[in-house]
């Protein structure tokens, strides 16, 4: 069977494929039914005082514009769109599908969601029914018809946001009815059912299926379950939810056809759903992203969604649909930003590409189970230390709206693919300690310390834009990926792969010979054996001559995670002296002019900055308008104009508690100064520049 497509995100047949307006939008989901009419003026002039120009409206409202079924009621709404309009604030209007009415779930019990254990998921929270429910399908349509008809031809709805957050909660479900659709799923990947035996292995614990009724979603069982069917439930639930957000899509088309169409992602934090698929359907690419509060380093994995969310969009502007202007409300422990975070974080997805920040939610919730979840206008109102940052920081985005569709280049991509993050994360693995989640964070902090930008890719995806790739955590790989691959390196690419690396197929086959199947001429080795090192051990390696480090330069530790190596071809250029698997551990081959790294060891960010800068030949990352060196807290990301300009921004955000004097060229859009290298600017603890400069290069 053919792998998941891996097309860009830059399908020219979509109608816009851009953000709307002209500014750096700028503002929250507004839920007005949940106060009375006489705050909603309120609302508006204060959104108007922070700068507020795109509110997201309606995501919550069905109940209230459907209160009995098919009976409409639009005044209310009528009257906040006007007020809306009346200010001049954009709507980025939703298909209120992610909450159905209690009357819903009381007609249609059937619609509920069963999970794996059988157990039903029942309304007074929020989320979506069974996806393949003809009811929900029915009753989402015919309010996304209702809505989209009843505002057609209105001008400030400049932007459709469907349903919310698919996926969380996850739409896996295990009825009647999703069991027929995931039999229907395979007939049309497999063709007949001998082809799903084979493809499943069935044959190992007697699991051979001799009729089509005997096949079913992967329910709660005595143990772990046949891994193939797991994973092909999770690519079957993820084009489930994808076919509920096309045909909302579809019907807004009839009304809006110019209107883009998107829908809020969780680039990598939602594990159900594939989403360089759903990036090909959607007009323009949103996330929503909340800080790791309580994280030492929440800017590093901010600045991988962004990152990740930017490669969706095939580097096209994104949105930041949802974040918090300070605390959650679902964290164990749920910390509130502190002065001038909130500021930097916004930015530094402006750096990484968006062209538009906004939050959860206008005004704090006072019932309800979001009423610990900040927002914009704070329970304690407009005299506040949040309500004073918010409107200082809407001040200044507008200053940043000449960054609106500039570009950020990378010359690193790493590789991402939901299969194998699925298919990595089953159970009965070698080490539970060896999760696609970390083995992508470690890659991502060590290029992220060294300033170096990156790009996420498919691995079936064009890679001739990159000087370096690498495989954080490719555990599936498909034969078009490996060819992919393959083809990279021996044109001069500079790849390396990290441990329990192309293991299996897009089938959950184990590569014949085992890994690294279809890239051993490639790597120049075989693994014989993988040997996990107990938790709390570690193994020291040494590095050879051929490491290029100083002799002395010291050994390096490995934890988790050791593979015994039989090499063909390739060099071991780190050995293991002590633990499970002495000998080569880190290893390097030439394939036609390019080089393949293999690192079968797990290594901290410290470590793999050691090993693999110098066998990368990475070069040091330092935007050009630092004149000096740069600070590892200082993090600098550049946008480059794409009108040939030579115009460029670098957003250069101190995280660090002390202020660092940074030499700069350039205009600082935050401040209006002009920068010169001989008079360092300081920066201070905290503090964003925001300098345009003109560049010729990439950095
Ligand atoms: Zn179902």
């Amino acid at each position: 069977m053919t792998a998941t497509p891996a097309l860009p995100a830059s399908d020219p047949s979509r109608p816009t494929a851009t953000v709307p307006g002209s500014k750096v939008l700028y503002g929250a989901d507004y839920n007005p039914e949940q106060w009375d009419p006489s705050i909603w003026r309120e609302d508006v002039a204060l959104m108007r005082q922070a700068g507020v120009n795109t509110v997201s409206l309606g995501i919550w409202s069905w109940a209230l514009l459907e209160p009995a079924p098919g009976q409409f009621c639009f005044d209310w709404f009528d009257e906040v769109l006007g007020l809306l309009v009346e200010a001049g604030i954009d709507v980025d209007l939703a298909t209120p599908t992610a909450a159905p009415p209690s009357w819903f779930y009381r007609a249609h019990p059937e619609a509920r969601l069963v999970e794996a254990d059988g157990t039903y998921r029942n309304g007074g929270s929020r989320g979506i029914c069974c996806p393949h429910s003809p009811a929900y399908a029915a009753a989402a349509a015919r309010i996304t018809d209702a809505v989209a008809a009843h505002v057609a031809g209105n001008p400030h709805v400049t932007m459709w946001h469907v349903h919310n957050e698919y996926g969380a909660p996850g739409g896996d479900c295990h009825c009647e009815t999703s069991q027929a659709a995931f039999r229907d799923w395979l007939k049309h990947r497999y063709g007949c059912l001998d082809e799903l035996n084979r493809a499943w292995g069935t044959a190992f614990w007697g699991q051979l299926y001799g009729d089509w009724s005997e096949v079913t979603t992967p329910r709660h069982s005595g143990t772990a379950l046949n891994p193939t069917c797991e994973l092909d439930f999770a690519r079957f639930t993820s084009d489930s939810l994808l076919a509920r957000f096309t045909a909302e899509r579809d019907i807004i088309r009839k009304h809006f056809p110019r209107t883009p169409v998107t829908t809020n992602l969780m680039a990598t934090n939602c594990p159900a759903n594939d989403y360089w698929r759903w990036a090909q359907d959607m007009d323009v690419v949103s996330t929503d992203y909340y800080l790791e509060a309580d994280s030492p380093e929440s800017q590093i994995w901010l600045a991988m969604e962004s990152d990740l969310t930017r490669s969706l969009a095939g580097n096209r502007p994104w949105i930041l649909m949802e974040h918090a202007v300070s605390a959650v409300s679902w964290q164990p422990h749920n910390r509130a930003k502190m002065p001038g975070e909130e500021r930097r974080n916004a930015l530094a997805h402006i750096a990484r590409g968006a062209d538009g920040v906004l939050a959860f939610q206008w005004r704090q919730s006072r019932r309800g189970a979001e009423k610990f979840h900040s927002a914009m206008v704070p329970h304690a109102g407009t005299d506040t230390r949040v309500f004073r940052e918010v409107c200082a920081l809407g001040g200044e985005l507008t200053g940043l709206d000449e960054l609106r569709g500039t570009e950020v280049r990378a010359r690193v991509a790493l590789l991402w693919d939901w299969n194998s993050f699925w298919a990595q994360d089953l159970a009965w693995r070698p080490s539970v300690l060896m999760r696609h989640r970390e083995q992508m964070r470690r890659v991502y902090e060590w290029l992220w310390d060294r300033g170096t930008t990156v790009d996420f890719v498919h691995p079936e995806a064009d890679l001739g834009r990159y000087d370096v790739v690498l495989a954080p955590a490719s555990y599936l790989i498909s034969d078009a990926a490996a060819a992919n691959v393959a083809a990279f390196v021996h044109r001069g690419g500079r790849f390396a792969a990290l441990p329990f690396f192309a293991v299996v197929d897009d089938e959950e086959c184990v590569h014949e010979g085992g890994a690294p199947g279809p890239l051993r001429d490639v790597l120049g080795l075989t693994v014989e054996e993988v040997r996990p090192i107990p938790e709390g051990c570690e193994v020291t390696l040494a590095p050879t001559p051929a490491a290029g480090v100083p002799q002395d330069a010291g050994a390096v530790t490995a934890t988790v995670w050791s593979e015994h190596l039989r090499l063909a071809g390739a060099r071991g250029v780190w050995n293991a002296v002590d633990g499970p698997t002495p000998g080569p551990a880190i290893t390097v081959h030439d394939y036609g002019r390019g080089t393949a790294v293999y690192v079968s060891v797990v290594l901290q960010p410290r470590a793999l900055a050691t090993v693999l800068d110098p066998l990368l030949d990475l070069p040091i990352d330092k935007p050009a308008t630092l004149d000096g060196g740069r600070p590892r807290n200082l993090e600098a990301v550049t946008r480059h104009a794409t009108d040939g300009s030579g115009r460029a921004y670098t957003v250069l955000l101190n995280h660090d508690a002390v202020a660092h004097r940074l030499a700069l060229v350039g205009n600082d859009l935050l401040t209006g100064r002009e920068l010169h290298a001989t008079e360092p600017t300081t920066l201070a603890p905290g503090d964003v520049a925001v300098v345009c400069h003109e560049t010729t290069g990439d950095h």
